[in-house]
């Protein structure tokens, strides 16, 4: 694959202490496979903060900030709003945030996951910050609590529903990021070649959902995802590099170019 540097690895977890001992190489390594930018994902205030830290050091590195659905906790809910605002300027999403049904399975549980997420939602369309979503064994409810709160401008990351759960989503214009694991994953195979490749977004969840599940996963392996887009959806590589540039455009603006 030719190094074009448009690709962009939208949900990474680079803060991860996996990457501490060799975080230049993999940098260097993601952007030999032609890796422009990556979005730094956090799942609490101290990811957050790492996170503004490394892109100080990497410009290449563009931080979320978002508390993890399983982290049901008012007051820490609490602080990342606050962080969320104070950092806005160096912010280019919400993330992660949303539902987990996997995780969370008891009714008051999850209506107080529900509140944090719709917290979460209002935040993204008061600061017109877009949303990085978590989505697991509840895609159906993120997607209706989103439209119901009108959210505009959402990437759902590695989403384990059916296409018919992530139809809604796609026509009010969200995105949906495939990560390397499609290659091991049936359903989210049926997904891409379901989903119109105006709506996909690439992404590695690194260190986690790599092509091999025993294997620490980096950003390099996004060319995993754009490879299995491009056989899925039969067209070559390069469209399918333009149209996920286009559409990572459309939803985080500059930070690929
Ligand atoms: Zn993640």
């Amino acid at each position: 694959m030719l190094p074009t540097h448009k690709i962009v690895d939208t949900h990474t977890h680079i803060c991860d202490a996996v990457f501490d001992a060799d975080r230049d190489e993999v940098l260097e390594k993601a952007v030999e496979a032609g890796v422009g930018a990556i979005i730094a994902l956090g799942e609490n205030l101290d990811d957050a903060m790492r996170n503004i830290e490394l892109a100080e050091g990497y410009p290449m590195i563009h931080p979320a900030a978002g508390l993890y659905p399983t982290i049901l906790d008012l007051n820490q809910a609490e602080q990342m709003h606050a962080f969320i605002r104070s950092e806005r300027s160096k912010l280019v999403a919400i993330g992660e945030v949303g539902l987990d049904f996997w995780v969370v399975k008891e009714a008051s549980q999850k209506e107080l996951q529900q509140e944090i997420f719709k917290g979460f939602i209002s935040l993204s369309a008061e600061l017109n910050l877009p949303l990085n979503i978590h989505s697991r064994s509840a895609g159906r409810h993120a997607v209706a609590m989103l439209l119901e709160n009108g959210a505009t401008r959402v990437q759902m990351h590695a989403f384990d529903g059916k296409a018919s759960a992530a139809l809604p989503a796609v026509e009010a214009g969200f995105f949906f990021s495939i990560p390397p694991s499609v290659v091991r994953s049936r359903q989210k195979q049926k997904l891409v070649k379901q989903l119109p490749l105006s709506c996909l977004l690439v992404e590695t969840d690194s260190p986690v959902l790599g092509p091999d599940r025993q294997k620490r996963n980096e950003p390099a392996n996004v060319t995993v995802s754009i490879q299995a887009i491009a056989e899925l959806k039969n067209v070559s590589e390069s469209e399918v590099i333009e149209s996920v540039a286009e559409n990572t455009h459309r939803l985080y603006g500059s930070i690929n170019t």
